[in-house]
């Protein structure tokens, strides 16, 4: 990780940092062919940063149909594992050689606090790139002992193009773990970040080329829903990727459905719930980390564990250390390198959670924050917010808000803490805390969530683990070996010897 710099350092780069807004298709920057443009908003001030192409079908077309040239072309699809292993390093390195630039344009786009940027968007999705890079020459096929009369064997073959679209929370590194499988597998990628926060992806994508990806292989097109929504429909791309909501996911897995069924992978929304025994090994440790589980991003985070379900004769004492933890994750200034959380992503976000702050003011006791701040001239900002719900069945306690808000809930049972945190539609994640291994045991087993963490949330970023989640938090994984299937296709074959 570089130095990380003073404000003063990031404000003066931030003034000299150039912006490209154009979409890149087939290995060039080109304006959208309508010439339509759309601005991006800083949340850190509301200022605008570029004018960003708005791509309509058209350029969809041109972006699949370069994708799909360089796949029957093999110049990717069809050259060693190892050569590509060679070219997503070297855009893993040239990632990191423009770390400071990616992460600055990162925190401008998203109002992400420069230390997270640096310190965690860009180190994961360098990691992310090099891990598949480093996977893709040591995966094998399959040779079934069959009747001697045959020979037989099961491979894994790329898909051909993959489409990509992601959300603003984590622009680079979501979109890394869409395109860095996909592409380690052999596959062309059309990539469409959000609409919020366009600009670092359209820059990697420069990186790629100069580190020898071939024209076509990956493309960025930028736009919001229209765009998202005509990859979706297109016939000529065979699997879609989607990180986002689970409104947009539907509509996505419709679509394909509607078109030419292509492969749907979605990774959608949560309402994790992060579950303390009265045995607590520690429960200082359990405050805080549960305060850093919902505020940390702003609580912009899928997986964040907005729901804290505590024991009984526990309560008290764990609510006054998650109050002291959560003066931690008051807001400051993004490129402020001292700032712990930021700004929210736009005023749409931000009354979405407002909303949700009034409605929990009439169905739970507000224990601390529900307000907004004023930060670098706009009001952005928001404290981190926590309620006390009496009833597990409020609003507040069971719909994603995606934003600082914790609802605590205090429960008698493990059976009932377990009933609790599966009643919602979701499922992506979940956590316990107990000294008893049979507790463990029994919770992990219980919960329905892709990821549980035990005496822990959310600490350890290791790309062997799959992610993803449960019944309404979408099917599929992202990371982890289990991800690269999602970008091939088996191919059995069958030889008669003689
Ligand atoms: P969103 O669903 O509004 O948008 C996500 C992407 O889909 C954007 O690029 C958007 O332009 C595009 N899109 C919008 N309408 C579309 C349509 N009709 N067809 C195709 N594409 C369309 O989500 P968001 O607000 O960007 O992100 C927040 C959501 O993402 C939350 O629900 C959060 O939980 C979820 N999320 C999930 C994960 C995960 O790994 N499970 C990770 C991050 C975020």
């Amino acid at each position: 990780m570089p130095e990380l710099k003073d404000q003063t350092y990031w404000l003066e780069k931030a003034r000299t940092l150039p912006l490209e807004g154009r979409a890149f298709i087939d290995g060039a920057y080109v304006d959208a062919q309508s010439g339509a443009t759309f601005t991006s908003y800083s949340p850190i001030d509301g200022a605008p940063l570029a004018a960003v192409a708005q791509c309509a079908s058209a350029d969809i077309d041109l972006a699949v149909a370069a994708a799909r040239r360089s796949f029957e072309a093999g110049v990717w699809s069809a050259i060693s594992a190892q050569a590509r292993k060679a070219v997503l390093l070297k855009w893993a390195q040239l990632l990191e050689t423009h770390t400071r630039e990616l992460a600055l344009l990162e925190s401008l786009d998203s109002g992400k606090p420069i230390a997270d940027t640096t310190g965690g968007d860009l180190p994961g999705t360098i990691y992310c790139l090099r891990w598949f890079a480093e996977l893709i020459d040591k995966v094998h096929g399959e040779v079934p002992a069959i009747d001697p009369q045959f020979f037989g064997t099961v491979t894994h073959q790329p898909l051909g193009v993959v489409a990509a679209v992601v959300p603003w929370n984590y622009p680079l590194l979501m979109a890394a773990w869409k395109f860095a499988p996909a592409l380690a597998a052999g596959n062309s990628v059309v990539l469409k970040p959000s609409e919020k926060t366009p600009l670092s992806a359209l820059r990697i994508a420069a990186l790629g080329l100069q580190a020898g990806l071939p024209a076509g292989v990956f493309s960025v097109v930028c736009g919001d829903g229209q765009a998202g929504r005509a990859l979706s429909l297109h016939t000529d791309v065979d699997c879609i990727a989607f990180t986002g909501s689970g409104k947009v996911g539907r509509e996505i897995a419709k679509n394909a459905a509607s078109s030419n069924l292509k492969r749907v992978w979605l990774e959608l929304g949560g309402k994790s719930a992060n579950i303390v025994m009265a045995d607590c090994p520690d429960i200082p440790q359990a405050a805080r980390s549960a305060a850093a589980a919902i505020f940390a991003n702003m609580g912009q985070v899928c997986s964040a564990g907005s729901r804290l379900l505590v024991q009984r004769s526990i309560a008290d004492t764990l609510i006054t250390e998650l109050l002291q933890a959560a003066e931690h994750y008051q807001p400051g200034h993004p490129l402020d390198p001292a700032s712990v959380t930021g700004a929210i992503i736009d005023s749409v976000q931000l009354d979405q959670v407002c909303r949700y702050i009034e409605i929990g003011e009439h169905e739970a006791q507000l224990l601390t924050g529900g307000r907004t701040l004023t930060l670098a001239g706009t009001g952005a900002y928001l404290q981190p917010t926590i309620f006390l719900a009496h009833d597990a069945n409020a609003r507040i306690a069971n719909e994603e808000i995606f934003g600082p808000v914790l609802t605590v809930i205090v429960f008698d049972t493990l059976d009932e803490a377990i009933a609790i945190a599966n009643q919602t539609e979701y499922g992506l994640a979940a956590a316990i805390w107990s000294s008893d291994i049979s507790t463990v045991h029994n919770a992990t087993r219980r919960l329905k969530a892709g990821t549980v963490w035990v005496n822990c949330y959310d600490e350890l970023v290791d790309m062997n683990f799959p992610f993803g989640g449960f019944k309404a938090s979408g099917n599929g994984r992202d990371n982890s070996a289990h991800a690269l299937s999602k970008y091939t296709e088996l191919k059995s074959t069958i030889q008669r010897c003689r």
